[in-house]
């Protein structure tokens, strides 16, 4: 199995580990190290035995092409914790513990979905026990990703951040260190992968898999026109024919075919407006609101989103590591940051 990237030698004594575990990307964090893995939260599995065929990248390789024995699956996706998360935080944790010189058994901090489920919760407590944690904790994750962003969340003041990640996207107003509201929906990234699939089929007769499709967004893709129009060969199976074929499509046409969870989104941050205390809605006036988690990566959306709300939106530099950058804050100042942990 490929090594996840380690840096070689890193042997540090260190006693807290914080998990960022997405829906699209797991990544963690050790103190005083920093970002030590970062991969895909995609397992392969055997389709007899359920045992691991791959983990991470990996995995993620094997998506839409596995053979016929191995199933390569999302077990965060659409914010679902099933028996598969349990076996890849247990894998991850494991090769991080294994490869450092833990003085005592470490504490792990796992961010987690603010909608996730007491069940889903022990799950995920079990697995991180069961890979050599001492005590786990969890944090809901727009806090996390509030705190990554550098945000004053124990400050009275409110702030608004939207995590768009791949299967959820979560808006959470936060002050004094609570989550005053939140509203998540179950669209995020991923929709869109699956709305250029339906448009590929619909108007090329061409069916792609989800990884083309996510390539087309990331390539071309965008919200709202951004005065940078591109094109874009994408390959597929014609179903008319059966044969491979390649057609190119302009930004202009993925613009069209994104539209309807691009609208999802924006009504999501419209009704999570609505319901702010009207105290805080004056502090998003005054401070805008900030955009986190790969999904704010697509063109125009902060664009976009500022047409729709009045409001100045800002997009973090680097929005795919907000959230384990938040749970490394939170382990870096425990004083501070305590009272947004929960067991
Ligand atoms: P999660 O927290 O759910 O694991 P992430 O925050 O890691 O999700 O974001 C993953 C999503 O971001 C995926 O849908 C991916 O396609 C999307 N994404 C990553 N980079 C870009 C980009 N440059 N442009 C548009 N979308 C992107
Ligand atoms: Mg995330």
């Amino acid at each position: 199995m490929r090594w996840p990237f380690f840096k070689p030698g890193a042997l540090f004594p260190a006693n807290a580990i914080a998990v960022d575990l997405g829906t699209a990307n797991t990544l963690i964090y050790v103190k005083g190290e920093g970002i030590v893995l970062n991969e895909p939260s995609v397992v392969a599995l055997d389709r007899e035995t359920k045992k691991i065929k791959g983990v991470g990248l990996e995995a993620k390789r094997m998506l839409g092409r596995t053979p016929e024995g191995i199933i390569a699956v999302r077990p965060m996706k659409d914010g679902v914790i099933a028996d598969v998360t349990e076996k890849m935080l247990r894998y991850f944790l494991a090769l991080i513990i294994e490869n450092h010189v833990f003085k005592v058994k470490p504490r792990v901090i796992v961010c987690v979905p603010s909608g996730i489920t007491e069940v889903e919760k022990r799950a995920v407590r079990d697995s991180a026990l069961g890979a050599g944690a001492k005590e786990v904790f969890m944090v809901a994750e727009p806090m996390a990703a509030a705190i990554g962003v550098g945000l004053p969340v124990e400050t009275p003041t409110g702030n608004m951040v939207i995590d768009i990640g791949g299967g959820t996207t979560e808006i959470a107003v936060i002050a004094l260190s609570g989550i005053v509201s939140d509203t998540s929906i179950r669209t995020g990234g991923d929709e869109l992968d699956m709305a250029i699939v339906q448009f590929m089929r619909k108007n090329y007769n061409l069916l792609v898999g989800e990884s083309t499709a996510e390539q087309v967004k990331i390539q071309i893709g965008s919200a709202a026109p951004v005065g940078d129009e591109r094109e874009m060969d994408v390959k597929g199976r014609d179903l008319v024919s059966g044969i491979p074929k390649t057609v190119r499509v302009h930004s202009s046409e993925i613009r069209d075919a994104v539209q309807e969870p691009i609208q999802q989104i924006v009504d999501a941050v419209r009704r999570a407006l609505e319901i702010t205390p009207p105290e805080l809605a004056a502090d998003i006036v005054d401070r805008g609101i900030v955009m986190t988690g790969g999904g704010a990566l697509i063109r125009g959306l902060d664009v976009l989103l500022s047409q729709e709300t009045g409001l100045p939106i800002h997009v973090d530099e680097d929005p795919l590591t907000c959230v384990v950058r938040g749970c490394g804050r939170i382990l870096d100042d425990e004083a501070k940051y305590w009272s947004v942990l929960a067991t």
